[in-house]
Protein backbone atom coordinates (compact mmCIF):
# COMPACT_ATOMS: atom_id res chain seq x y z
CA UNK A 1 0.00 0.00 0.00
CA UNK A 2 1.69 3.18 -1.30
CA UNK A 3 1.16 6.15 -3.81
CA UNK A 4 0.79 5.40 -7.28
CA UNK A 5 4.30 6.18 -8.98
CA UNK A 6 2.10 8.22 -11.45
CA UNK A 7 0.28 10.30 -9.32
CA UNK A 8 2.21 13.62 -10.30
CA UNK A 9 1.00 13.07 -13.75
CA UNK A 10 -1.87 11.22 -13.87
CA UNK A 11 -5.18 13.42 -15.04
CA UNK A 12 -7.23 11.47 -13.37
CA UNK A 13 -5.86 12.07 -9.84
CA UNK A 14 -5.16 15.74 -10.70
CA UNK A 15 -8.72 16.11 -11.50
CA UNK A 16 -8.27 16.88 -15.19
CA UNK A 17 -10.98 14.44 -15.76
CA UNK A 18 -14.79 14.50 -15.55
CA UNK A 19 -15.84 13.38 -11.79
CA UNK A 20 -18.12 10.60 -12.22
CA UNK A 21 -20.89 10.85 -10.11
CA UNK A 22 -18.76 12.13 -7.13
CA UNK A 23 -16.78 8.55 -7.01
CA UNK A 24 -13.30 10.07 -7.99
CA UNK A 25 -12.74 10.30 -4.24
CA UNK A 26 -13.21 7.13 -3.33
CA UNK A 27 -11.46 5.87 -6.51
CA UNK A 28 -8.53 8.06 -5.54
CA UNK A 29 -8.34 6.47 -1.83
CA UNK A 30 -8.99 3.04 -3.00
CA UNK A 31 -6.14 2.83 -5.67
CA UNK A 32 -4.37 6.32 -6.05
CA UNK A 33 -3.04 6.00 -2.42
CA UNK A 34 -3.91 2.23 -2.22
CA UNK A 35 -3.39 -0.64 -4.52
CA UNK A 36 -2.48 1.21 -8.12
CA UNK A 37 -2.17 -2.31 -9.10
CA UNK A 38 -6.06 -2.69 -9.54
CA UNK A 39 -6.23 0.83 -11.46
CA UNK A 40 -7.16 0.40 -14.90
CA UNK A 41 -4.59 3.32 -15.73
CA UNK A 42 -2.13 2.14 -14.06
CA UNK A 43 -2.26 -1.60 -16.04
CA UNK A 44 -2.34 0.25 -19.40
CA UNK A 45 0.69 2.30 -18.32
CA UNK A 46 2.34 -0.28 -16.81
CA UNK A 47 2.09 -2.82 -20.13
CA UNK A 48 2.15 -0.59 -22.72
CA UNK A 49 3.48 3.19 -21.69
CA UNK A 50 2.03 6.11 -20.82
CA UNK A 51 1.15 7.15 -24.07
CA UNK A 52 -1.28 4.26 -24.84
CA UNK A 53 -3.81 5.47 -21.79
CA UNK A 54 -7.03 6.15 -23.19
CA UNK A 55 -7.95 9.68 -21.93
CA UNK A 56 -11.36 9.03 -20.82
CA UNK A 57 -10.07 5.43 -18.91
CA UNK A 58 -11.15 5.61 -15.60
CA UNK A 59 -9.64 3.66 -12.50
CA UNK A 60 -12.27 1.19 -12.38
CA UNK A 61 -12.76 0.17 -16.11
CA UNK A 62 -11.34 -3.16 -15.74
CA UNK A 63 -13.05 -4.84 -18.88
CA UNK A 64 -11.53 -2.28 -20.72
CA UNK A 65 -8.31 -2.40 -19.81
CA UNK A 66 -8.23 -5.98 -20.38
CA UNK A 67 -9.17 -5.31 -24.17
CA UNK A 68 -6.58 -2.75 -24.68
CA UNK A 69 -4.18 -4.71 -23.30
CA UNK A 70 -5.36 -8.27 -25.05
CA UNK A 71 -5.49 -6.05 -28.67
CA UNK A 72 -1.72 -5.43 -27.70
CA UNK A 73 -0.49 -8.66 -26.72
S1 LIG B 1 -3.68 4.64 -9.41
FE1 LIG B 1 -4.37 4.98 -11.50
S2 LIG B 1 -5.64 6.81 -11.48
FE2 LIG B 1 -4.40 6.77 -9.61
S3 LIG B 1 -2.57 7.98 -10.03
FE3 LIG B 1 -2.11 5.83 -10.48
S4 LIG B 1 -2.56 5.58 -12.66
FE4 LIG B 1 -3.56 7.46 -11.98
Amino acid sequence: MSKCECLPKCPFFNDKMKDTKGLAGIYKKKYCLGDNSNCARYMIFKKLGRDRVPADLYPNMHERAKKILEEHS
